[in-house]
């Protein structure tokens, strides 16, 4: 008897075994490398979709692509508004909901200064002083104008434009969660760029580890560990995109009241959330903002934590972080 059942347990968890399925991938869309994870039966079929999901949204919403819904409001600024797909109406919208919580510092309408500068590319330097105070006056999220029964956007402008690179990926990576929710996937690690959303927890139950990237090392080194179960992590620093001239770095946020790149303390802006478009919009706001009011703005929004990084090396944490969910593994930081 006791033979059969131990017979029939290993079966099961043979079984059981073959049957979860792990599948990985890395791609590129949305202008970063996509690397997705994912534990289950559908884990395979879950990824393709999930894919094709980031080339549709990156085709609605690149400020590269002809086509996209970004380019068409573009196109016709201080013309005509333009009627828009769901996706990228809600993706506008929620960004010049955070341009509002955050006073500005995040704003949409910053493609003319993000072209002048051309952080990234082939093009980028630093601009004449004069150009710089020229373009920003091109730059209001006041501008944006919302028709609500039609879905269309119009920029009040000429030469106004929209991007909406800094928070497109955290739709996306919502979109992936929600794709592989379809799936009955209870497990995965989706990551687009370092905008992470680690769905449900590791496959044995225990919470997700993500890092946090020193700002001052090579990537892959970290200064501490998350443990998250279903969260989102975001993170918006000075290191990922720059370029150095004269001694000075000069990197891809920009400020939209100086025109420059921004040159508040905070050198790292980490966001832990529901959804990673809460995450994506508010961390390279308060990357801006500056430290005082980044922490009580985070702190005065429910279910959102944060822990950002000065360049003096000190940590600051939102009072939901806690001992369970960061432990802080580089002594030079405090
Ligand atoms: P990353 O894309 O590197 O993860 P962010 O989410 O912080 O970082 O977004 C940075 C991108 O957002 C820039 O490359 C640019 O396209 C755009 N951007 C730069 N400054 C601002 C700003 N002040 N407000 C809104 N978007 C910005
Ligand atoms: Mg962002």
């Amino acid at each position: 008897m006791i033979v059969i059942i131990i017979v029939i347990l290993f079966f099961i968890f043979v079984t059981g075994k073959i049957e979860k399925h792990e599948a990985t991938r890395s791609s590129y869309a949305l202008g970063t490398l996509i690397n997705l994870r994912a534990n289950g039966n559908k884990a395979k079929m879950a990824i393709d979709k999930a894919l094709e999901r980031l080339n549709q949204i990156d085709d609605r919403m690149s400020a590269f692509k002809e086509s996209s819904d970004i380019s068409k409001i573009n196109f016709n600024a201080g013309n005509k508004g333009k009627k828009v797909n769901n996706d990228t109406y809600f993706v506008v919208k929620k960004a010049i909901e955070y341009s509002k919580v955050l006073e500005g510092t995040f704003d949409p309408t910053i493609r003319p200064l993000v072209k002048l500068w051309s952080i990234g590319t082939k093009e980028e330097k630093v601009p004449e002083k004069s150009q710089i105070e020229k373009t920003l006056k091109l730059v209001n999220y006041n501008d944006v104008i919302f028709d609500d029964k039609n879905n269309s956007i119009m920029l009040k402008h000429d030469k106004q434009a929209l991007d909406v690179g800094g928070i497109a990926k955290g739709f996306a990576a919502d979109e992936v969660r929600d794709i592989f929710y379809q799936y009955n996937i209870k497990s995965a690690l989706i990551d687009l760029g370092g905008n992470i959303f680690a769905l449900g927890s590791k496959e044995d139950g225990s919470a997700w580890k993500v890092g946090i990237q020193n700002p001052f090392k090579p990537r892959g080194e970290f200064i501490g560990i998350l443990s998250v179960k279903n969260k989102s992590i975001v993170t918006s620093g000075n290191y990922e995109r720059y370029f150095i001239k004269d001694g000075k770095r000069f990197h891809h946020i920009i400020d939209p009241k100086t025109g420059y790149p921004s040159e508040s303390k905070i050198i790292s802006a980490t966001i832990i959330s529901d959804n990673s478009i809460e995450g994506d919009g508010l961390s390279t706001g308060v990357y801006i903002i500056g430290i005082d009011k980044a922490m009580k703005i985070i702190e005065t929004i429910e279910g959102i934590d944060a822990i950002f990084i000065t360049e003096d090396k000190k940590i600051y944490k939102t009072s939901g972080i806690d001992e369970s969910i960061f432990t802080l593994t580089d002594s030079e930081f405090f």
